[in-house]
């Protein structure tokens, strides 16, 4: 579903440049729960922005379900991110004037949908992240727990075949941070990829699988194996 193969990513300001991704090497299946970790600067944003098409790269190649994204016109790029790929963010990035349901049926309304089957996307997001009782909140009513799931609600609500996460229980307390896994877990489980930049151990374990970035350089714990650990 994702192959990127040698990429490269350079940020360059009048002073200096910034090699943020060298020679990434990732391939993840359908299907797939990857948690990234690494350190403060260590890339992780840039990759998942790469990943998620809202940043372009200089080297290498991406593949989004066999197709390169290298020239795609940024038109292009919109549509393909809007019809497979949902994201969200450690600040949960809602709206604070509109309501749940409003907060939800926002993105569904830039691209086109009807109203009907807006309405069905996001009752029965809401439903999936338990806010359905709630659908005429504001977010300021919530716990950021409950913010972070309408932000997951408003996602889903695309049907995105790929969930990028970039620490998405980072602002949260642990009963509330478990409680968003859990329901990461979940929309795992119903079939959606779902890739996760996580500072924390527990929840990177809990993931089917773990890579790590340092200081730009990806590697696959789960490619490691220890008999063969002499040819790499
Ligand atoms: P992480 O998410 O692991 O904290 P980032 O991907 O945000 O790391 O950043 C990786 C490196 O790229 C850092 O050195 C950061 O300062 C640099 N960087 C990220 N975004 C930009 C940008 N828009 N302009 C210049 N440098 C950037
Ligand atoms: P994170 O919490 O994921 O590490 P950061 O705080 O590093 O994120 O970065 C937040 C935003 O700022 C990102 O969109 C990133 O691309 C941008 N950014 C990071 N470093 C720089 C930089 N040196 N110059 C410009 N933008 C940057």
């Amino acid at each position: 579903m994702i192959k990127i193969n040698d990429l490269s990513k350079s940020f360059r300001t009048e002073l200096i440049e910034t090699q943020a991704l060298k020679n990434i090497q990732l391939h993840v299946t359908e299907g797939e729960f990857v948690a990234l970790t690494g350190p403060s600067g260590s890339g992780k944003s840039t990759l998942l922005n790469v990943l998620g098409t809202l940043e372009s790269f200089d080297g290498g190649d991406y593949l989004l379900d066999g197709h390169s994204v290298k020239g795609l016109s940024d038109k292009a790029l919109s549509a393909l991110r809007n019809e497979k790929i949902g994201f969200i963010f450690q600040g949960f990035n809602l709206i604070k004037d509109y309501s749940l349901f409003d907060n939800i049926e926002l993105p569904l309304r830039y691209r086109g949908f009807a109203a009907a089957e807006r309405k069905r996307r996001v009752e029965h997001a809401l439903e999936q992240v338990g806010l359905a009782a709630r659908r005429d909140y504001h977010p300021s009513q919530l716990s950021g727990g409950q913010q972070q799931r309408v932000a997951i609600a408003r996602a889903i609500a695309g049907q995105p075949r790929i969930l990028l996460a970039d620490e998405p229980t980072g602002n949260l307390d642990s009963l509330m941070a478990r409680q968003v896994m859990e329901l990461l877990e979940q929309i795992n489980r119903d079939g959606c990829t779902i890739l996760m930049v996580t500072h924390d151990p527990d929840q990177a374990r809990r993931a089917g699988r773990q890579v790590q970035i340092i200081d730009g350089h990806l590697s696959d714990a789960s490619m490691y194996d220890p008999l063969q650990s002499g040819t790499t």
